[in-house]
């Protein structure tokens, strides 16, 4: 965005896109903002950016924005404009009404990872005491659910171990499930500097990511791996580095249980579980899986880098898991350099889990049943808390469509593009009787709305958002919300709308209650943050500037955990009917499911959805470049044009999700991580034909 002056002002805040979080000075002209310059102090960035944050005041601007609310008895009829108070006792009506009909648990709500940790504390707030349920969810559910349990279950928290620094101390960077250099763009480039240093680099992924080869990176080792059998590689480097003696004796010794390390090592160093007996079934040559495992162990500071590839599966947690179990017995945890560091997508994915936003969790990971944990709530806000865990958002859908659930609160997501099997979801919308949306946009979601509340962006607000690292960066307001109120604001007049006492002033003070009932917040204050610039959790007395790495002498669980990785082949199968696996992923200048970025310029580097397929695959179809396609699955179809590309491997097939004229999730399956329900988006059989066109 060219400036077209001398800024009259500037505000440092925080890029609304992805887990990087990086840090910009947004500069104003009155009341415009004009430009956003990469600010050279941002703890995350150092100065950098990506072409999606640089964009990122456009959709802020655009025309598309709802500004008013608006309701509607049903949603086959039109929408009415009406005043923010007439909206807010619509609503509140209606959940009066179904609760009393149908009982308090047939009303939730879903909490958005692009909102502020604020924003987030108080929709659970507004749930578990406004709605009296545990029925409140996030997006992690389908990204990053799997790393809460996984990493929480052997390291006893749900977080990355390492902050970004991390990556200039590291020797071997192992890059699993993840596209960095498309996703976490700045983040990346470390990498690469790093890696043009001389650190080796090992990359497990179905596709040749850049990582694989660029004209300036090249890796050491690259494990072309089947899509489905992360778990199957994972416990075969396992089984190298236990049977080929490579283990870290003094590590596992002082820092890990021993009857569990025991038990697993025994358990991985099964013959079938070597690289050879696992050779057909994960598509990956035995000495590959060797080189790696060597290398990884034996390579000096080792560190792992993981993304969505490792946790949308049936077996993402399982993975998670097995992550985890490579890093405690090779030692490399708890110094820097080294660690298990899931690349968190959404801006504030690590926030809205750090929140509460979980069924089962209140804020800092504390489980519902914990009568003590529950007790502080119960005290602060005068209201008895339920100590079973609520509905997950699958759930949600399914008693929607049985019946049982009629209410659903959607703070800025559009759950109908982003959640899989849309068919199914479809019908869950539609079988409610209250949709409130916040938003925007009017998304695909609000088409089953009959309330939509306008939400505000990034500019618009104060607050936190929390990134990858852990690391808590400010977002300050540089113009008045073009709607009339912050998304806060606007859950606040809802949960007074129910009858709750929800009288916050400013998201300060919101952050004063997160500091002081959720112990790794409590040294978290706006003062130390406007001090520090940022500072990363946990944050306490004994922390008082922060952490940035974890698990440092001792875990935080105590004895680091090691669990048996069994693998269990995927449901879905390819067959002669659908004979390619489909996988999804991002694209550089695009976020998601497009809802900011399409209504930027980044629109001009990818204004369609592509599905990358390999010369062999196209030419048995008789597929040109270009070609329109239709893709199927046993659910459902869509149509896109093909890229052809050597960047596939054979019988995978690849395409991003940003777009809504392609609906990808119209054919992506509802089989999920078996622990938390994260939706299995990187495995579906699809077939690919020709097609005359949309
Ligand atoms: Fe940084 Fe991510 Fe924003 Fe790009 S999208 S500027 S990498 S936070």
């Amino acid at each position: 965005v060219k400036a077209k002056g001398m800024p009259t002002s500037s505000k440092v805040t925080t890029c609304a896109y992805c887990g990087v979080g990086c840090s910009f000075k947004a500069e104003m002209q009155g009341e415009e903002v004009v430009r956003m310059v990469p600010y050279k102090d941002g703890k995350a960035n150092r100065g950098h950016s990506c072409v999606k944050g640089r964009f990122a005041t456009e959709y802020a601007k655009h025309e598309d924005r709802v500004l008013e609310p608006m309701i509607r008895e049903t949603y086959n009829d039109p929408w009415k404009v009406v005043s923010w108070d007439e909206a807010m006792a619509f609503a509140a009506g209606k959940i009066k009404d179904i609760q009393e009909k149908y009982g308090r648990g047939a009303v939730g709500g879903i909490s958005s990872s692009r909102c502020t940790n604020e924003e987030i504390y108080v929709v659970q707030k507004m749930v578990r005491a406004g709605f009296g349920n545990n029925n409140i969810d996030t997006c992690a559910r389908v990204c990053h659910s799997p790393t809460g349990y996984g990493l929480a279950t052997t390291f006893g928290t749900s977080a990355g171990t390492q902050d970004f620094d991390s990556i200039e101390d590291t020797d071997v960077i192992l890059v699993i499930g993840a596209n960095p250099t498309d996703a976490h763009p700045v983040f990346a480039s470390r990498m690469k500097k790093r890696i043009r240093e001389g650190a080796k680099v090992i990359v497990i992924d179905p596709r040749q990511i850049d990582l694989v080869k660029t004209p300036h990176v090249m890796a050491d080792v690259h494990l072309p791996i089947r899509p489905g059998t992360n778990v199957a590689v994972l416990t075969a480097l396992a089984h190298v580095i236990v049977t080929e003696g490579l283990v870290n004796e003094t590590f596992v010794k002082e820092r890990c249980d021993a009857d569990e390390f025991a038990d697993w090592s025994e358990f991985v160093s099964q013959p079938g579980r070597s690289p050879e007996a696992v050779e057909i079934v994960t598509g990956v040559p035995a000495d590959l899986i060797r080189r790696a495992a060597r290398l990884y162990a034996r390579g000096g500071n080792s560190a792992i880098y993981y993304g969505l590839g490792v946790t949308e599966h049936s077996q993402g947690s399982t993975s998670v898991i097995a992550i985890a179990n490579l890093a405690m017995a090779t030692g490399n945890i708890g110094r820097k350099g080294v660690g298990v560091n899931p690349l968190r997508g959404q801006n504030n994915v690590q926030g809205s889990c750090d929140m509460g936003s979980f069924p089962h969790e209140m804020p800092g990971y504390r489980h519902i049943s914990q009568d003590a944990v529950r007790k502080i709530y119960e005290d602060l806000w005068n209201v008895k808390i339920d100590k079973e865990p609520g509905l997950r958002i699958p759930n949600m859908f399914d008693a929607a469509v049985e019946g049982s659930f009629k209410g659903l609160y959607v703070q800025g997501e559009d759950i109908l593009q982003s959640d899989p099997d849309t068919k199914h979801v479809s019908a869950g919308l539609g079988a409610l009787e209250l949709l409130i949306v916040q938003d925007l946009f009017l998304n695909e979601t609000a088409n089953y709305a009959n309330v939509f509340l306008p939400g505000s962006t990034f500019l618009e607000k104060d607050g936190t958002f929390t990134n990858a690292e852990r690391r808590i960066n400010r977002v300050r307001k540089v113009m008045e919300p073009k709607n009339g109120y912050a998304d806060w604001e606007v859950t606040q007049l809802l949960a007074r709308a129910i009858g709750m006492d929800m009288n916050y002033g400013h998201p300060s003070e919101i952050m004063a209650e997160i500091a002081a009932t959720t112990p790794s917040f409590a040294g978290v204050t706006y003062d130390l943050l406007d001090k520090e610039g940022s500072v990363q959790w946990p944050c306490n007395e004994e922390h008082p500037v922060g952490s940035p790495v974890m698990h440092i002498g001792e875990f935080m669980r105590g004895k680091g955990k090691f669990v048996r990785t069994e693998y269990v082949a995927t449901d879905e199968k390819v067959g002669p009917r659908f004979p390619l696996l489909l996988t999804t992923g991002r694209i550089l200048s695009q976020y998601n499911v497009g809802a900011q970025t399409r209504r930027t310029h980044n629109t001009a580097w990818h204004p369609e959805d592509l599905l990358e397929m390999h010369p062999h695959d196209a030419e048995q179809r008789g597929i040109r470049d270009g070609d329109f396609v239709k893709l199927q699955s046993r659910v459902g179809e869509t149509s896109l044009k093909v890229l052809i590309t050597e960047k596939m491997a054979v019988g995978v097939v690849h395409t991003t999700f940003h777009h809504p004229t392609t609906q990808i999730n119209v054919i992506t399956t509802d089989f999920s991580d078996w622990a938390t329900n994260c939706p299995e988006y990187k495995v579906t059989a699809v077939q690919v034909s020709p097609s005359n066109g949309p």
